[in-house]
């Protein structure tokens, strides 16, 4: 099948700003020198347009997992106008077909079933999605947002002045106004493409499925480093609506806490989180399905698939039974019930049902292993 065409202002700027990072710095820095300002800058400057990207572009715009300040959200749109990624209408929009037909060759926009180069970079440099390019029917909600209207209507200018005006400036203050938007610019604009663009690529191939096999979105600890947290990317792909990606506080996920930091001095709020309880089902869920694949071929097949059903469907009892004391105690705390027989009651029933989750769940585990040994 033929091709679709190329674009070409997108295959220059990708080919002309990775000659200019990967060569022309290089020889910069031979000739010239690079001072630390210029690091400095450079690092900070990846940071703010990067996060500008996960905690703007995608956790609240696409996903609307909270609310922002306005003086926030102008600054997440200029900051993701210097990443150089499209505007906030036209990634968002891109971004909820990709949830909503995840994998779909003909859909998916950077579909991974089509390879990695495509998923990294290859969806943006052809003609691929001419008929809607211009369809922000998927994103009624983010036109009524001004900030949003006002970077899409303004992008280029924005993006250049950003760009060259920051950096061009900074480096003015610093004495060299080319070194500057050389490191600071063009260096670290392509570091942040591709960082980026690993969400669709990387983080679709390489890691584990722990809650969905659904589709091929995968978690991994050190694509999360280097991805401002976006590499838990299997627990994103199911829980979309969550405003953390890695939602153990020792996962790496700067966006979530940049978030939440926000959150404390009033300006991000509403900040969105799935239930613990749908968290652990799903998680469960994927490991029953594992345990049955690897115990069906065994010789004792039957048996032991009744066993991991029956030991299954307890596990899934008592989670449901724990929450529904949990979300009690909860209520009970808040109103002015306290410290009457019926909140004792609660809370030692609450206490109960804590310790049997924690048995059934120590079963469970040891039953993972024990399919695990003999497979
Ligand atoms: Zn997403
Ligand atoms: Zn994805």
């Amino acid at each position: 099948m033929k091709k679709p065409p190329l674009i070409m202002t997108n295959v220059l700027v990708f080919i002309v700003t990775a000659a200019i990072a990967f060569i022309g710095v290089p020889i910069w820095a031979a000739n010239f020198g690079i001072d630390w300002t210029e690091i400095g800058v450079a690092i900070f400057l990846f940071y703010f347009t990067g996060m500008s990207i996960t905690a703007g572009y995608h956790r609240l715009w696409s996903h609307k997992t909270y609310d922002a300040n306005v003086v926030v959200r102008v600054v997440l749109a200029i900051g993701g106008a210097m990443a150089v990624q499209n505007s906030i209408l036209h990634w968002s929009s891109d971004h909820r077909i990709h949830h909503r037909h995840v994998d779909d060759n003909d859909k998916d926009p950077y579909s991974a079933k089509k390879g990695l180069w495509f998923a990294h970079i290859g969806w943006m440099l052809r003609e691929y999605q001419a008929k809607r390019y211009s369809d922000y029917s998927n994103c009624k909600d983010l036109q009524k947002d001004k900030v949003v209207m006002w970077q899409h209507n303004h992008y280029l200018l924005i993006m250049l002045v950003a760009n060259f005006g920051i950096t061009g400036f900074l480096g003015w203050l610093n004495g060299d106004i080319l070194g500057m938007i050389l490191v600071a610019g063009v260096l670290r604009l392509v570091l942040v493409h591709h960082v980026t663009f690993f969400i669709n690529s990387l983080a679709h191939f390489w890691g584990n499925q722990p809650y969905t096999d659904n589709n091929t979105a995968r978690d991994n600890g050190i694509l999360a480093f280097f991805t401002f947290g976006e590499g838990y990317h299997n627990y994103h792909h199911i829980f979309e609506y969550d405003y953390r990606n890695g939602i153990r506080w020792y996962q790496f996920d700067p966006t979530k806490w940049l978030i939440a930091g926000l959150s404390f001095v009033g300006l991000t709020k509403n900040l969105r989180r799935c239930p613990e309880e749908r968290i652990e089902k799903a998680r469960a869920t994927m490991q029953l399905q594992r345990a049955s694949e690897k115990a069906s071929v065994l010789p004792n097949a039957d048996e032991l698939l009744q066993t991991i059903q029956t030991e299954y469907d307890l596990l899934i009892q008592r989670m449901s039974e724990y929450y529904a004391a949990r979300k009690r105690l909860m209520r009970m705390k808040h109103s002015s019930l306290k410290r009457n027989l019926e909140s004792l009651e609660v809370m030692y029933k609450y206490k109960e049902l804590k310790q049997s989750l924690a048995l059934q769940k120590e079963k469970w585990l040891q039953l993972q292993s024990l399919s695990l040994q003999m497979a």
